[in-house]
């Protein structure tokens, strides 16, 4: 039985394929954008829809852009010898917002998951080694998760990587500041005494 009219059901079953969006939330949302003027409904479909047109992947470090060459790779300012690998755009936000990092990335879009049948060929791997073969590359940092699917596509790219000569380094995981060492779990304990810097 369908309790709602067509269009609205429709519009909330569209919510409903966001990720982290039950049923409930989905209902929510759709009665949300229904109460909106007009105006307000269009600028939102015309957002999702220009998103999506007018964004590409950088032809360098395959992070979402709106030019073929992303504004980080086109900043001659920053250091093109360091090459920050992430598995997605998101994580290049988070890093950015440090404000401590100023070589360049690559956006791996995923990570090696055997379970999920996520293999080498199915994230940038290629893109990333095809910018290493090219040289003036000085060190790769990866900053792939702290999960098993994480360190598995480190582990195999430091592999393919450090034949060049370049430096590969992982970015150190520890306790979360704010956190208490009791509650942090014995893989990221030994994690966080294994990448113990001096004070
Ligand atoms: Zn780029």
């Amino acid at each position: 039985m369908q309790y709602f009219a067509a269009p609205l059901q429709n519009l909330i079953e569209e919510f409903e394929k966001l990720p982290g969006i039950g049923s409930k939330t989905a209902q929510r949302l759709a009665f949300f954008v229904l109460n909106q003027p007009m105006e307000k409904a269009q600028k939102f479909a015309d957002a999702i829809v220009s998103a999506k047109k007018n964004l590409c992947y950088c032809r360098d470090c395959r992070n979402l852009s709106d030019k073929e060459v992303c504004s980080i790779c086109d900043n001659q300012t920053r250091d093109h010898s360091v090459i920050c690998v992430v598995e997605n755009p998101r994580d290049v936000i988070q890093i950015e917002r440090t404000n401590e990092f100023k070589g360049v990335y690559h956006v791996l879009h995923g990570a090696i998951s055997p379970m999920d049948n996520i293999g080498p060929d199915d994230i940038t791997i290629k893109e990333l080694m095809t910018r290493i073969s090219g040289g003036n590359i000085k060190e790769v940092i990866m900053a792939t998760n702290p999960n098993l699917e994480g360190e598995t596509t480190a582990m195999y790219i430091s592999k393919l990587v450090k034949p060049f000569g370049v430096n590969v380094t992982r970015i150190a995981h520890g306790v979360p500041v704010g956190g208490e060492l009791e509650f942090a779990d014995e893989v990221t304990l030994s994690k966080a005494l294994k990448g113990r810097v001096e004070i």
